[in-house]
């Protein structure tokens, strides 16, 4: 049976971080290194593909420059209050890339550096032993002293070596149209769109209008993010998707279907643990943030975060991972996750007609939420007080 140090079970961002992070602080661990993969790169993910610049910060960290396609956008369009809609302009929002794409970009360069990677080998089944963990594939059976569950929201490590615990899931619909079948003038003006509107009728969630680029043909990314499983049913869902692509493409030809494709997202979620001994979970599989579904920074933060721990616990021999989780809710990752979710009973509870109509207002609050938000200038490790005195006094100050 083989041995490995460590096996990242997922070669998504989160997965793939893990190992860069790992070899990027000990090149020496590449042998003790293996990630395993169900699909084979470069493989389809279900994913609007939004980058904020945070995540190109990540990149940076890692020395791998954005080599995909990919479009930049500067611009928000956002509507949330019946007849207004807000333009923030600040520009360097988001560079928006296919996840084939993307994901490929990442687990090339881990294998550059020396991971080994086995793909289109898929985990059925893990069993915690007493000084490690065993892991059946559909293929053969591994040992690790560590598993890093990276392996996305419905994940089996999490399920099989942690426990699942009740979580608050959305979900997210998405389809992709050429813009030349539309009138939609986003991509030309290198513009994402936010619709909120539909929380006026239930919608704890959003319709989004992302430009993007498919084999070079200009398209909008079109979708619908819901969190929580019971206000709005599936089909409830895909209507309102539906309406949506039908007013973006209104010259569409009768009974022409658009190819609509749903995952869902688990939320993080304080309270949950995510660690046991032997295994980490990093990414989707420990928690996405629940605000707008963002998850690509995280995943990547989650790996650098792990990648720590990891090292930690090969230097000691402590296999716990016992302060995982604590720390990482005490870091700025977890904090920011947790003022996501404490954000979503603001924005999408019975309050949110207020707070939405206090963002439209107040152009300070739009620029330090975005500042925030996007990682840009450091602000996603400044504390609340700052903010609200950026708010409150002039500009956001550089920290
Ligand atoms: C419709 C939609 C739109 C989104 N838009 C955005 C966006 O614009 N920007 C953004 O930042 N985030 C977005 N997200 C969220 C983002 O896609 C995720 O947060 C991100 O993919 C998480 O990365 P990950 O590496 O944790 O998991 P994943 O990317 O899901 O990777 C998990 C990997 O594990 C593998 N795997 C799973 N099970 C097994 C198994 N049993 N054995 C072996 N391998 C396995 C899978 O094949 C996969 O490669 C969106 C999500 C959805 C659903």
């Amino acid at each position: 049976m083989e041995c490995f140090d460590v096996i990242i079970i997922g070669s998504g961002p989160a997965g793939t971080a893990t190992a860069l992070n790992l070899l990027r602080a000990d090149p020496t661990l590449a042998c003790n290194i293996l990630l395993l993969d169900k699909a084979v790169h470069p493989r389809e993910k279900i994913c609007a593909g939004g980058l904020i610049p945070h995540t190109l910060d990540c990149l940076n960290a890692l020395e791998i420059p954005l080599t995909v396609p990919h479009v930049q956008v500067n611009r928000a369009r956002v509507r949330a209050l019946p007849g207004r809609e807000v333009v923030c302009d600040e520009g360097g929002m988001c560079s928006i890339i296919r996840r084939n794409e993307f994901d490929f970009l990442l687990v090339r360069a881990a294998a550059e550096r020396g991971a080994e990677i086995r793909q289109g080998e898929k985990v059925i089944r893990l069993v915690r032993e007493s000084d490690g963990i065993r892991v059946m594939t559909e293929k053969t059976t591994y040992r690790a002293r560590i598993v890093v569950g990276a392996d996305g929201s419905g994940s089996r490590v999490r399920r099989q070596l942690i426990g699942q615990t009740r979580q608050p899931v959305g979900k997210a619909i998405m389809a992709d149209v050429p813009v030349s079948e539309t009138d939609w003038d986003g991509f030309a003006q290198q513009r994402y769109d936010f619709n909120f509107l539909p929380v006026q009728d239930g919608l704890r969630g959003y319709l989004w209008a992302f430009p993007c680029l498919i084999e070079q043909v200009a398209h909008v990314n079109l979708g619908i993010y819901s969190l929580g499983v019971r206000s709005f049913s599936n089909a409830a869902l895909q209507d309102r998707l539906t309406t949506e692509i039908d007013t973006f493409s209104p010259a569409r030809a009768a009974g022409q279907t658009r190819r609509l494709r749903a995952f869902p997202i688990y939320g993080y979620a304080l309270e949950r643990p995510l660690a046991a001994p032997h295994v980490a979970l990093v990414g989707d599989a420990a928690g996405a943030e629940p605000l707008l579904g963002e998850g690509i920074s995280f995943a990547l933060e989650y790996g650098a975060f792990a990648a720590q721990a990891i090292r930690e616990a090969l230097r000691t021999k402590d296999f716990s991972f016992d302060s995982y989780t604590r720390t990482l809710a005490q870091a700025w990752l977890g904090k920011k996750l947790a003022r996501l979710s404490f954000a979503t009973k603001l924005f999408y509870g019975r309050t949110a007609r207020l707070w939405f109509t206090l963002a439209a207002r107040n152009t300070r609050l739009q620029s330090v939420g975005l500042k925030w938000y996007n990682g840009v200038d450091g602000w996603h490790q400044r504390s609340g007080w700052d903010a609200v005195r950026a708010v409150i006094n002039r500009y956001p100050r550089q920290p």
